[in-house]
């Protein structure tokens, strides 16, 4: 079995240049994150946010730390003070609670929209629609504690890589198209798409950052 640096090493060799890689050490203990700091990786995305808080406080300060899950608006305070990129956006009650929270720490808290572009029902995300409505919002233009950098998607699971090639290059478009809404609280720059079984499809298809988990830790 190879180690976490030596599965860290094998996605930053296969990088491309404008794609950065995000460790997902959800569920896996402080030691193990260190194990990877150690090996050079300062980007971790966590999916619950009093686990991401408990992680922040024990380790150095110097990591980026990325919100990839479902969001309650009540759990926002307490990552506020210190997430580097919330990828999962997917209502504008919950942006202005971000917002809201970025302000008491006088921070503009970088945002990416969730967009849905699995079969599944499961999946949480905004669909085209809604994300036109957020980004065409006049609403949106009080919220000065908030950036809207990007888009987020998470391909269907399942072996059909074809279908999940689309996927991605369905939001690859969409992320494209979204730069007409460009202003100085919209900048579409960061598409983050792929996880340990799809990332190499993602890179293809344009994305600039991937969150890759198992692949380096193991199961969960
Ligand atoms: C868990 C998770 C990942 C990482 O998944 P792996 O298959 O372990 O690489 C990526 N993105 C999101 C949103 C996740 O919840």
């Amino acid at each position: 079995m190879s180690s976490i640096a030596e599965n860290i090493d094998q996605i930053e060799k296969g990088l491309k240049q404008e794609t950065r890689l995000i460790a997902v050490t959800k569920t896996k203990p402080e030691e193990v994150l260190l194990e990877a700091y150690q090996a050079g990786c300062k980007r971790f995305g966590e999916n619950k946010v009093q686990e991401m808080t408990a992680k922040y406080e024990a380790l150095p300060k110097d990591i980026e730390w990325h919100m990839i899950g479902h969001l309650q608006t009540n759990k926002v305070k307490y990552m506020a003070p210190y997430v580097a990129l919330v990828h999962s956006v997917d209502s504008f009650k919950l942006l202005k609670e971000i917002n809201k929270e970025a302000a008491k720490h006088k921070r503009v808290i970088n945002c990416l929209l969730q967009i849905f572009i699995a079969r599944e029902e499961t999946k949480f995300g905004l669909s085209e629609e809604e994300a036109i409505e957020i980004l065409t919002s006049p609403a949106l233009k009080t919220l000065q504690n908030v950036r809207i950098l990007g888009l987020m998607g998470m391909a269907s699971n399942t072996n059909d890589q074809n279908m999940i090639r689309n996927e991605f290059r369905g939001l690859k478009s969409l992320f494209e198209t979204f730069k007409k809404y460009n202003n100085e609280q919209i900048s579409m720059q960061e598409l983050s798409m792929g996880m340990s079984a799809d990332y190499n499809i993602a890179m293809e298809e344009g994305s600039t950052l991937i969150r890759v988990g198992s692949f380096i830790f193991g199961s969960r």
